[in-house]
């Protein structure tokens, strides 16, 4: 964890300081740099795993000519002239894994089948559905060219080309694209370890009978989804109370055996001063107001090389935050080398929103197809920040950025779906 230096984000002295969104992700992703271990996996658990050294091809791929087509393997000399028949003798079949060890002599045709290794001096395929045959005699006229219907060996991927670069995280197509090499193994960043808990004497342990004034845990398992979600390995630390021996036991703890650690509840402005005594007496963390809502107070710095992420305690805020901040975060930290844009489109309001401008919003939308082929977006209702049941039945953040004020009924909005985030 490098040296935060941005003048507006550290600590008390800069407390009466807010931050806007764009700042605080700034300082925090230039505060961070990739986690460094590496293993060596089965290609078929490789999917959505990140890419630790270049894939070069050993191989020219495909490794020989071959058909595209079920056709007749010719030679450019017996292409038929404009207005004219071509007549050749076919003289064998080839079927793909089974190349024709003989040679291809003026005047002949060798039957050929998609993928089969094309005879030599055989340049040209003519489709099944463009000759006549007859016994052993094929015709066909003059629209055709010299080397259609083959593919050219390397023509996919040279040996020697580097064909995928290390940082990425590996698609369906890219696990099928290295397959296409031979190569059974690849060398991946090692999975990153997230701590996750939560805070508060008025949390409680799903399954635990319910108690006057104390509300479910819903964050560390919301949490906990999203970060196995990113492939990360995720250590479930429970609940630590407002008791300061027990959190900086759990900050300890948590420290040791994980690269990032999040926590939610009791970074606000008001929360009992310890928790934030301890943090700062345990690592370098610094607590920030930032500009958004939901979310405004978070804890972000480094405990003892651990990534801390110090999200507010409200659901709501905590998911927003997740998204917002902790996801590009991590991207980095797993050794995304360019990190994954969720993508985002205008789209008209169905109502007004009240705003003022100053911080950026995240409200939660539902966005949906009209009848007329456009897209329209609505927000779920009460948008409290404590209101998880607006963030489960949306699809979407509606983002009205800091300079916004109020949005009229059928104005355009930035709209992030889920469908790119989670
Ligand atoms: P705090 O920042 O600790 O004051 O928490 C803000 C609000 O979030 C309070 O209403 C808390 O009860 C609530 N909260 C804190 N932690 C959790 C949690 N793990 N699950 C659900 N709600 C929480
Ligand atoms: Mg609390």
């Amino acid at each position: 964890m490098k040296t935060i230096t941005t003048e507006s984000c550290c600590s008390d002295e800069n407390e009466q300081g807010t931050l806007s969104v764009q700042q605080a992700l700034a300082n925090m992703l230039g505060a961070i740099d990739e986690v460094t271990a590496c293993e060596q996996i089965q290609l078929a658990d490789a999917v959505d795993r990140i890419l630790a050294e270049p894939i070069t091809s050993p191989i020219n791929v495909p490794a020989h000519r071959n058909s595209a087509v079920d056709g007749y393997a010719i030679m450019q000399a017996d292409l038929a002239e404009e207005n004219e028949l071509s007549s050749l003798k076919v003289i064998a079949q080839v079927v793909a894994g089974h190349p024709y060890k003989g040679v291809l002599n003026k005047g002949e045709a060798i039957q050929i089948m998609t993928g089969a290794q094309m005879p030599e001096l055989a340049d040209t395929v003519i489709m099944q559905e463009h000759i006549e045959r007859d016994g052993d005699t094929i015709r066909f006229d003059s629209r055709h060219s010299v080397g259609q219907n083959v593919r050219q060996a390397g023509e996919d991927i040279q040996q020697g080309q580097t064909v995928l670069s290390a940082g990425i995280k590996l698609t369906p197509p890219q696990i099928g694209l290295i397959a296409s090499l031979g190569q059974f193994e690849v060398r991946v960043k090692a999975r990153l370890s997230a701590a996750v808990f939560s805070t508060g004497d008025e949390i409680l342990n799903i399954g635990e009978a319910p108690r006057k004034g104390c509300i479910y845990d819903s964050n560390r398992y919301s949490l906990i989804a999203a970060l196995t979600k990113l492939g990360c390995k995720t250590l479930d630390m429970g609940i630590i109370p407002d008791d300061p021996k027990k959190l900086k036991e759990a900050f300890q703890l948590a420290s040791q055996s994980a690269d990032v650690i999040f926590t939610s509840g009791g970074v606000s402005v008001g929360e009992a001063d310890y928790t934030k005594q301890i943090l700062k007496e345990t690592g370098d963390i610094n607590f920030w107001k930032v500009a958004i809502k939901p979310g405004r107070p978070i804890a972000f710095g480094s405990l003892n090389g651990s990534t801390f992420f110090g999200l507010p305690g409200n659901p709501v805020a905590v998911m927003v935050t997740f998204y917002q901040f902790a996801l590009p975060c991590l991207q980095k930290l797993m050794g995304l080398r360019k990190p994954l844009i969720s993508p985002t489109i205008e789209v008209k309001c169905h109502h007004a929103i009240r705003k003022i401008a100053g911080r950026s919003e995240y409200q939660r939308g539902i966005l949906s197809l009209q009848t007329d082929g456009t897209w329209l977006v609505s927000t779920t209702g009460q948008q409290g920040s404590g209101i998880l049941r607006s963030m489960s039945e949306a699809n979407a953040f509606i983002i009205l950025p800091h300079e916004r004020c109020s949005v009229e009924a059928g104005e355009y909005v930035t709209v992030q779906p889920f469908a790119g985030l989670f």
